[in-house]
């Protein structure tokens, strides 16, 4: 059994902005614990998190790394999550394995987008947040300004827990043992304000506070985690991952404040699918079955798969038999690790709150359930809301015969990551990723890691095609040539969903008109013509068919007479029913300096596009929110490139689909070569 209880751990994600300073606060907070001889950096390449030699070759972090350590009577697992858009996935992930998510602010650059991001998806997640301001020791760092503009972006709710003191080499405590000077604000002042802000979530302890003028921190326990669980607080602490200030002290918060596995809220897990899927919590009780989720794997050509997860309840041992999500078939778990960074240290058992891994188990995935009850079987976690990727690239082999090893490298890549997509379009493999930085070391990866040579090109568009009114289709198939003829007719009606809704087929057929063995055979004949709409052979969707009647023939109907029926009466229908082609339409975020906010808005705007925000850190740069057709992006990293001096970065996600102007429409039918659907 490990050395600790529940009770005793922490789990703990630092996430926010690249380069705020996450990765070498995972160092120096490892370094100050014990549990590292001496911290590495990332400027040389030498840290625990960044080991992925592409990561050191970035110098930041692309996956993200796990590593514990014990911290006085406490256990802490810490995650520490890449900070740049193209890699939101892996910070996702790292959200549903712990308690506390720590956003790291860098002093030099204030609040930056992926800190509001950050924020904004911690409190959805229910998590307990507190804020990390690191850099405390660099220059023209302006800290009681970056602390009201946190204040202002995040609420009055930001409290300072410490304050910089003696020019940024140390800080000064406000919550334990409030005393001694700070460099700015007052350190009674920031206590009474974290009190009175604790005490609101407690009356009776709010009636003491007032009649004794103060309460003790012992009393202030249960309060203070309710009021980070609420919301109601987000502790704001101070720190130098470089000089080491702050770091023993946010070490002390950790093990004193932020909650155990039992005292955080409890992520939610469903039992069974769709509507009739149940609610069921966690409980973090070692004594009960498993429930555990993995959240990370990593596909090692060396050492095979690894999956990480984090046991939500119940005892994971070493001998330990569990299932993964509803497939029946058990594993035995074998070897069990804690890891320390590419470090793997093997262990007897984990407990409800630990972040364990085990490998080679090939048939786990990414988000899988891990349970030890054959009766507990579709479980699984609130999904997590990964963004869908859309920067596109269509690739081409530069060997021939290595087909079947790209399939299988892509798969492997696409295992590891929720925000990297394979789409097989016609004869195109493409790929796609949330931008151009995702997307090149993806590349990279296959090149260096697999040995497999790609070139790559734009892909095409994945316009789509719906219809944008009712209608009414017919269609009699009857063939008598020779032989056993054929016969089948159909009566349906056609009608737009929302957007997004896909496709519904309904059978309102009455008396048996059309038997019911052959209804699968229309849907099919309609399926067909879905596959490759007949305005300019893109995928149907957003529409209802329904069939209400039809005609049989009790020798000559058969499967095939259905489907040419369904095929050609659902084609009548879709020509009547103003057929349309629907564009993506993509959020766009654009980090950039802010010198060079008008060409890029203007540009934007001269591509149908629109800019939603803007928002400019103290860095000088600024981030662009927007949505634009992703058909005008094409290329559109290298003018932005051009445009920046090669400072611009964006990522994009799909928003929804939209109806192409009509003189864009004009051209993508008359670009189709008419395939002969009526044969
Ligand atoms: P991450 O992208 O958030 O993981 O940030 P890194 O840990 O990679 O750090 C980004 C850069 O900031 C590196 O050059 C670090 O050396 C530097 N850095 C990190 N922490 C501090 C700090 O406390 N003070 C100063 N002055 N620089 C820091």
């Amino acid at each position: 059994m490990p050395k600790y209880a529940t009770a005793a751990i922490r789990t703990i994600a630092l996430v926010g902005h690249g380069a705020a300073g996450k990765t070498t606060l995972a160092e120096s907070l490892m370094q100050k614990a014990g549990a590292l001889a001496t911290p590495g950096s990332v400027d040389k390449g030498t840290t625990v998190c960044d080991f992925d030699p592409l990561e050191k070759e970035f110098k930041h972090s692309l996956g993200s790394a796990i590593v514990n350590f014990g911290w006085r009577d406490t256990h802490v697992h810490l995650i520490d999550t890449p900070g740049f858009p193209d890699f939101l996935g892996q910070s996702l992930n790292a959200l549903a394995a712990v308690e506390t998510a720590v956003i790291v602010v860098n002093a030099q650059n204030g609040v930056e987008m992926l800190t509001k991001r950050m924020m904004q998806w911690a409190r959805e997640r229910g998590l307990c947040r507190m804020i990390v301001v690191n850099k405390i020791d660099a220059e023209n760092v302006d800290l009681p300004a970056l602390l009201s503009s946190i204040q202002n972006a995040f609420g009055k709710e930001c409290l300072p827990i410490n304050l910089p003191s003696h020019g940024g080499k140390d800080v000064v405590d406000c919550f334990f043992n409030p005393a001694g000077e700070a460099d700015f604000s007052s350190v009674a002042g920031a206590h009474r304000a974290l009190v009175e802000q604790v005490v609101e979530v407690d009356e009776k302890l709010m009636e003491t506070y007032l009649e004794q003028g103060d309460v003790s921190p012992e009393q202030l326990h249960a309060p203070f985690e309710q009021a980070l669980r609420d919301g109601h607080l987000v502790p704001v602490c101070f720190a130098s991952a470089r000089n080491g200030a702050g770091v023993k002290e946010l070490l002390d918060v950790f093990a004193r404040l932020m909650p155990n596995p039992t005292e955080g809220n409890p992520p939610l897990f469903y039992r069974g699918e769709g509507d009739s899927a149940v609610e069921i919590r966690a409980e973090p009780d070692p004594a009960k079955h498993v429930l555990a989720h993995v959240f990370k794997i990593v596909v090692d050509p060396f050492v095979g798969k690894l999956a990480a997860f984090r046991v939500f309840q119940g005892t994971i041992r070493r001998d330990s038999q569990l299932y993964i999500g509803d497939g029946r078939k058990p594993f035995k778990v074998g070897h069990l690790f804690m890891l320390k960074g590419k470090e793997h240290v093997e262990t007897d058992a984990c407990v409800p709150g630990d972040i364990a891994a085990v490998t080679k188990v090939e048939e786990i995935t990414l988000d899988a359930v891990l349970h030890d009850s054959h009766d507990e079987d579709h479980i699984h976690l609130k999904p997590i809301p990964y963004p869908a990727p859309m920067h596109a690239l269509a690739l081409e082999l530069k060997r021939r015969g290595d087909e079947q090893r790209l399939s299988e490298v892509l798969h492997k890549l696409a295992a590891e990551d929720p925000c990297f997509r394979i789409d097989h379009s016609g004869s195109e493999t493409v790929i796609r990723g949330l931008g151009d930085l995702h997307m090149r070391y993806i590349l990279d990866k296959m090149q260096k890691q697999y040995r497999v040579e790609v070139s790559t090109k734009p892909p095409r568009i994945p316009y789509r095609e719906t219809v944008a009114a009712r209608a009414e289709g017919h269609h009699r198939h009857k063939k008598q040539s020779g032989g056993a003829g054929q016969f089948g007719e159909v009566f349906l009606k056609i009608e737009p969903l929302a957007r997004g809704k896909g496709f519904e087929f309904v059978d309102q057929v009455k008396g048996g008109t059309i038997p019911s063995q052959f209804i699968p055979a229309v849907e099919k004949g309609v399926r067909e013509v879905l596959a490759m709409g007949p305005l300019a052979g893109f995928p149907m969707q957003d529409v209802r068919v329904v069939v209400y009647d039809g005609k049989h023939h009790p020798v000559d109907s058969k499967e095939v007479a259905f489907v040419a029926a369904g095929k050609r009466a659902f084609l009548d229908a879709v020509r009547k029913a103003r057929p349309i082609v629907l564009e993506p339409i993509v959020n766009i975020q654009i980090n950039a300096p802010a010198t060079n906010m008008g060409d890029i808005a203007g540009d934007i705007s001269s591509k149908r596009g629109q800019i939603s925000g803007t928002d400019s850190s103290a860095g000088g740069m600024v981030s662009i929110e927007g949505r634009v057709p992703l058909s005008e992006l094409n290329n559109y990293q290298a003018r932005l490139k051009s445009v920046t001096a090669g400072q611009g970065s964006y990522v994009i996600e799909l928003s929804h689909y939209e109806p192409v102007p009509t003189g864009v429409q004009q051209q993508l039918a008359s670009q189709y070569q008419h395939v002969d659907v009526e044969q």
